[in-house]
Parts: C-alpha cells; structure tokens; sequence
C-alpha cells in the first residue's frame, strides 16, 4: 500500500524488513523412488514418479 515516505519511520521499515528471514523455508520431500529432493504434490523431475507410479516419461 501506497504511504508517504515520511509516514514510515525507519524502525518500522528496518523492523519489518527484518521479518523477511523468519519466513519458512520451502518444504522439500524425497521421492519415493529415486529419494532425490522434491516439493510435495510434484511429479519427480528425475524419474517422473508420482503417488507411487510413472506419469510422466523421462527419457535419459
Ligand atoms: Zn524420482
């Protein structure tokens, strides 16, 4: 939102600002398969596994 530079103290900006790195970090599971890092809910981008089976072809 739109607030006047003077209106921002630099407390609040640096305090604010500060909050970035309290944000979680990306949740990372492992593929059933071939256990190679992956977000939940995502085909393997290695193997193509999904939910235990092929979907998707990966070629070598
Ligand atoms: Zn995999």
């Amino acid at each position: 939102m739109a607030v006047p530079k003077r209106k921002k103290s630099r407390a609040r900006t640096r305090h604010r600002k500060a909050q970035w790195m309290r944000t979680a970090a990306p949740t990372v599971g492992t593929c059933s398969r071939c256990s190679s890092p992956i977000r939940p809910h995502t085909v393997c981008g290695v193997c193509g596994f999904y939910a235990g089976r092929q979907v998707v072809e990966v070629e070598d």
